[in-house]
């Protein structure tokens, strides 16, 4: 509702229709009798991003020398004239010490200076018998705080194969976390390009819309089970993962500000960011208006995934009343769910696309799956059947029609396609996935099988990609001595690729 006020505020007031309006908590509460209710907006005009936004002119600093300095590793680094000059070094240094690192400004060159850490003896039993208790598995079935969401990703990185750091930061400074499921070698060191190289990866991202609380439980829970299960060390033999559990931080702060006193409310307004904004759309730009949506790209661009699963979720409860002066026109398709789950995946429905075969394997893949878990089944075919007869069967025109039996697969909707990784970078990605429940704000029962629904893709996906041959490092002589290292992509993904 308060979407569409602002779409006519903007038009009434002649204003692009792209203003945004803020970050806006709606609270209601009973006016004393008599009284006319009313609403006062101020608005202060948005000038630029913050400069975390873009990107650091050191990118282009280079490494003048490396030396030991007392059994340290010292790094001279070239800072450039105009950073010196305008006090960015400073700034440069005390955000890195901020961050633990020891980086000060050679007075005699103006250079910098980075001091790595002394190298401490090696840890026993970090992959041995030493090892800390190893972390329990994350609860489905319970809405995490961000801050439980912050230390159990900690706790998660204790375990073997997993790393976990911090990907970057939202506009009100929140830190956004990524974790990596990566088999380390006996040295437990892991190589990321000889990883990404040789085997497929997988990027979930969790959690975009706050207010869809589920993919985060279910992004912890894979984490764990790639790393504390037998099943997930046998698939990490033929795949990479790299997840977000919580992109958008933000908006869970919001949603959590929002959540006592309306624990079952949708809650709306905390499905964007601290302005209010969707922002799939800045993944493309650079640089984008929020520093939130420069974690996809750059796992993207660290990993580059041959496959992404983007988990969101729908309405489960306080449908939109058509007649009651609350039913938002734009979103009249969701007026209540049409299934439980149902998954969106580009060139579903475009069989010439080079594409269009790897999206009919994965469907199946992940149809298999959910449909093996039958209490996933149950609420789908009754949530189904709801839909048709209450919504499909009067307005077909408004209410599309759901997958049958199975699960229900839809193609990306033409205004999304653009912001859809797999379109975008095919076919070094071959398909983003959209996973959809009936997630927004729920609890108990029924969130605990949102997650469910949202791993149980997630694994689906995995075992689709570690069916996938992984590339081969070769090793040749050359003649007159040396060495020369080469890759060799595996036979289905090469095939994909000159397709493409
Ligand atoms: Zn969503």
């Amino acid at each position: 509702m308060l979407l569409d006020h602002f779409r006519v505020f903007a038009e009434k007031h002649g204003l692009p229709a792209e203003s945004q309006f803020g970050r806006i908590l709606p609270r209601v509460s009973a006016a004393a009798a008599g009284e006319r209710p009313e609403a006062r907006f101020r608005a202060r005009p948005f000038t630029q991003a913050p400069a975390s936004c873009s990107v650091a002119p050191a990118a282009a600093a280079r490494i003048a020398s490396i030396g030991m300095q007392a059994g340290r590793l010292g790094f001279e680094i070239e800072a450039g004239e105009p950073l010196a000059a305008n006090g960015m070094a400073e700034e440069l240094c005390r955000r890195a010490r901020s961050r633990g690192l020891d980086l000060g400004i050679d007075a005699r060159t103006g250079g910098f200076i980075f001091r790595a850490a002394r190298p401490r003896p090696p840890a026993i039993g970090r992959h041995g018998t030493a090892r800390k208790a190893a972390p329990p598995a994350p609860p489905l079935d319970r809405l995490l705080p961000m801050r439980e969401v912050g230390r159990r990703v900690r706790r998660l990185a204790d375990l073997p194969h997993l790393s976990a750091w911090q990907a970057g930061a939202s506009w009100q400074g929140r830190g956004i976390w990524a974790l990596e499921a990566v088999l380390a070698g006996g040295g437990g060191l892991v190589s990321l390009a000889r990883a990404r190289l040789l085997k497929p990866t997988l990027l979930m991202n969790a959690r975009h819309h706050a207010n869809e609380v589920s993919s985060t439980s279910a992004a912890l829970r894979l984490a764990w089970e790639l790393a504390a299960t037998p099943w997930g060390r046998e698939a990490l033999k033929r795949v990479n993962v790299a997840i977000v559990p919580l992109e958008n931080a933000d908006g869970v702060a919001t949603l959590e500000e929002l959540l006592p006193g309306c624990a079952d409310h949708k809650l709306h307004a905390a499905r964007y960011n601290a302005l209010g904004v969707e922002w799939y759309g800045d993944y493309f730009l650079e640089p984008p208006r929020f520093p939130e949506a420069r974690v996809k790209p750059l796992l993207w661009r660290r990993w580059l995934p041959l496959l992404i699963l983007d988990a969101h979720g729908v309405p489960s409860h306080e449908w939109d009343q058509p007649f009651s002066g609350y039913a938002p026109g734009r979103f009249r398709q969701f007026w209540i769910p049409r299934a439980f789950v149902y998954a969106i995946v580009p060139f579903i429905e475009e069989p010439s696309h080079a594409g269009h075969g790897p999206a009919r394997q994965i469907s199946r893949a992940m149809d298999r799956a959910i449909s093996a878990d039958r209490d996933i089944q149950k609420l789908d075919r009754e949530l189904k059947d709801r839909y048709v007869r209450y919504a499909r069967a009067w307005e077909p025109e408004v209410f599309p029609p759901t997958g049958g039996r199975g699960l229900t697969v839809l193609p990306s909707e033409k205004r999304l396609a653009g912001l859809n990784f797999g379109v975008q970078r095919f076919p070094v990605t071959v398909s983003e996935i959209v996973t959809e429940v009936t997630d927004e704000v729920v609890s108990g029962r029924l969130l605990e099988l949102c997650a469910r629904a949202h791993l149980t893709a997630a694994k689906a996906l995995l075992e689709w990609l570690g069916r996938q041959a992984g590339g081969k490092l070769a090793r040749r002589q050359i003649p007159h001595g040396g060495i020369c290292l080469e890759w060799k992509a595996g036979k289905k993904y090469s095939g994909l690729r000159t397709e493409g």
